[in-house]
């Protein structure tokens, strides 16, 4: 897989146990010169994996290696000025290139790191969970302010995406349902073939065969390409990447960040979208379908009780979509046709307290 677009261009390498030949991945993607490698990494990867990662680098190229404690607490701005100052002992240049191994923690903030470094220096993605499936393609990288999720960052694109697909094999069952709601997405978003394959093929998440799951990768990270890379040319289709999101964010932030894993609040922001999509459309839509198969897998996918639909709205009248009283959502015209369209406060609130909030 490639991810081409008029700024960048990289690849995505998916398959299991390449964490083995890692460096002759590296090598064949960086054509310029490397003076040295340094590796950020999960700290829960590192006890599993970071033995085979530095086996595979020749004994003159081994790697600094710093790691980075697990958690969305790591996203901080204490933790990325201290990398910068490891960054600057070791010394890290301009022809260093920087390899974060872990999740989208680790993936956003190592990003970041070379995003800013020297003005921005080259580096290697190399996502160990589902999540990170996403958040490794599109070039987003950032950490968190404590006024908020997200507000730093930087557009800074890999120069590749190495995906070991084995690494998800020791992953908790959380955090697979937590990626798992953003591969569905992208088959309610853009690929409704691959949302009935899933249906089929991924029935739990023990004991996937690899070819199904490597394909599983592929087909979601193609999606997301596919928006990114349209999304270049004609602003306003990377919104569709939200969809589930507005209800989403508002749960994960009504409930406190930690409670809902954030696949498990988008997968409740979906199942709510799918509805709200029926009556802006007067149309029907598979949605039995969906949440019979979602709820197999384990998703709860009624929002949570003790919530005042008055707070939701209010907190998804402060999604960064939102315009005046009317809160922009993702929804289906028909599955597969996603449109971002302003809904009345009042058709929203009639939904959520017909779902009993
Ligand atoms: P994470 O990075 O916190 O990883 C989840 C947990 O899994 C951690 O405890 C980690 O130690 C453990 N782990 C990772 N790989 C493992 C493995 N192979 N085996 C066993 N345990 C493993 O969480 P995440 O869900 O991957 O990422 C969430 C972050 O991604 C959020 O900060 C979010 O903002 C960000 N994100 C970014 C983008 C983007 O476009 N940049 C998109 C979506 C999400
Ligand atoms: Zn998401």
């Amino acid at each position: 897989l490639t991810i081409a677009s008029e700024k960048n261009s990289y690849p995505v390498f998916i398959q299991g146990g390449l964490r083995h030949e890692c460096f002759s991945y590296i090598r064949e993607a960086l054509q310029k010169s490397v003076s040295s490698y340094m590796i950020m990494i999960d700290e829960n990867v590192a006890d599993l994996y970071l033995a085979d990662l530095l086996a595979s680098f020749p004994e003159n190229i081994q790697p600094t290696v710093t790691k980075i404690a697990s958690g969305e607490g790591s996203k901080s701005i204490e933790k990325f000025s201290q990398l910068l100052t490891e960054a600057l002992e070791v010394p890290l240049d301009r022809q260093s290139v920087i390899i974060a191994v872990g999740g989208g923690v680790t993936g956003d903030l190592a990003g970041y790191v070379a995003a800013s470094y020297m003005r921005g220096i080259r580096f290697i993605q190399m996502p160990t969970t589902l999540l990170a499936h996403d958040s490794s393609v599109g070039g987003k990288t950032g950490i968190n302010h404590p006024l908020g999720k997200n507000l730093i960052g930087a557009f800074h694109a890999p120069s590749a995406v190495l995906y070991d697909s084995d690494m998800l094999r020791t992953l908790p069952e959380t955090e697979w349902r937590s990626g798992f709601a953003e591969v569905v997405k992208h088959g309610f978003i853009k690929d409704t073939a691959f949302l009935e394959w899933l249906e089929k093929k991924v029935m739990s998440f023990s004991d996937i065969p690899s070819d199904i799951l490597n394909e599983m990768l592929r087909r979601s990270i193609a999606v997301k390409a596919e928006i990114v890379q349209e999304d270049e040319k004609e602003n306003g289709v990377r919104a569709f990447l939200n969809y589930g999101h507005t209800l989403g964010h508002a749960l994960e932030s009504e409930l406190g960040y930690g409670k809902l894993t954030h696949g498990e609040a988008v997968a409740i922001g979906m199942a709510f979208a799918h509805k709200l999509s029926e009556r802006v459309f007067h149309t029907t839509l598979p949605t039995k379908t969906h949440e019979i198969y979602m709820t197999k897998l384990g998703y709860q996918l009624s929002i949570p009780e003790g919530i005042s639909a008055a707070s939701l709205l209010q907190r998804m009248k402060l999604d960064k979509k939102a315009e005046h009283n009317r809160i922009r959502f993702v929804l289906l015209e028909e599955m597969g046709k996603p449109v971002l369209l302003p809904v009345e406060e009042q058709v929203v609130l009639d939904l959520l307290v017909s779902e009993g909030v």
